[in-house]
């Protein structure tokens, strides 16, 4: 059985090894964030539905943890778009539960959480993630560019409600960058709204992929230190460490999934084939990289690779 919604365990630097479960087909949200490691938005939707069929995912999902042979920390829903656009999100939440014991993330950018329904249906989850990059709607519209049927004010407060309903914890990230939300004034007005919401952790990280857009920039050491400080914020700006795990008798097949959801560095792919048992992981990516299917990206010093259709559409966009 080869997998298509089902990944890993990756190293995540939230979850550590994270079992990844993508429930959206590849870029299909209702923002279309500026750093987003996997392009600008293909598919802007805020209709929610079932994009596949919610039994071969839960099939999917047990053989995935079978193949993972208990080498998980958390199974993560994730998506190659929003996780929460998907309908059933529920019934897959409650299926990992009443299965296995692993604990449940849902990584989100927080928009939809205006709906009670959403909130109902990822209130068995064990840890919510979601991104608040800011509390000014201007630069909300900058930074993650949102669906046009999306209100700043509902998606703060929607956030609210779930903090108030929501048994769970609450993991909030925030990406800074450069010049769009790193300012004194911005830092405040999140420390304000995170004084409201209340999250058990607060992450702020910063662009270390290759960004959608080719200027955005990481903010200044100054302004990073700056946001530490006032939002009491955990870091995660570091590259993350740890083995990747390729599922099935495919590895080549292994790594492109991977990167469809991930970008990862040179020296990654190469150990990961080597733990795989491929003696020659080098000439293997010469093949990948000169048939097309992963190309090199420059980015802040390092070579990342993406899948080469990902590539293209960032060409065509342009
Ligand atoms: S970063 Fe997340 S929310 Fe933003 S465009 Fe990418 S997938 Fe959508």
């Amino acid at each position: 059985m080869s997998l298509r919604w089902v990944y890993g365990p990756v190293p995540s630097r939230r979850f550590g090894r994270s079992l990844g479960v993508s429930t959206i087909p590849f870029k299909t949200c209702n923002y279309s964030c500026v750093y987003c490691q996997l392009g600008r938005t293909i598919n802007m939707t805020n209709r929610r539905r079932e994009f596949f069929p919610k039994e071969e995912l839960l099939e999917e999902i047990r053989e995935g943890v079978k193949r993972a042979e208990e080498g998980i920390d958390y199974i993560t829903f994730v998506g190659d778009g929003e996780p929460t656009l998907y309908t059933p999100l529920e019934y897959l939440i409650d299926g990992v539960k009443e299965a296995y014991s692993f604990p449940v993330s849902v990584i989100t950018n927080g928009s939809l959480f205006y709906s009670p329904l959403v909130r109902e249906e990822v209130s068995g989850a064990d840890v919510i993630s979601p991104t608040v990059d800011t509390a000014v709607e201007m630069t909300w519209k900058k930074i993650n560019r949102p669906h046009r049927d999306l209100v700043f004010e509902e998606v703060l407060e929607g956030l609210l409600s779930l903090r108030d309903e929501y048994s769970g914890e609450i993991w909030v990230e925030v990406m800074l960058v450069d010049g769009l939300n790193d300012s004194e004034e911005e830092l405040q007005a999140l420390k304000e709204y995170f004084g409201l919401l209340k999250p058990e952790r607060v992450y702020i990280n910063i662009p270390i992929r290759p960004p959608a857009e080719s200027w955005v920039r990481p903010p200044s050491p100054e302004a990073l230190f700056n946001a530490h400080r006032l939002l009491n914020g955990l870091e995660i700006t570091a590259l993350e460490s740890g083995e990747f795990v390729l599922q099935g008798d495919d590895p080549i097949g292994g790594i492109l999934r991977i990167l469809l959801r991930h970008p990862m560095r040179e020296e990654q792919i190469e150990s990961t084939l080597k733990s795989w048992g491929v003696e020659d992981a080098r000439a293997v990516m010469e093949v990948m990289k000169m048939g097309g299917a992963m190309v090199p990206v420059e980015y802040r010093g390092r070579t990342y690779y993406l899948p080469g259709r990902v590539r293209r559409e960032k060409k065509a966009m342009g």
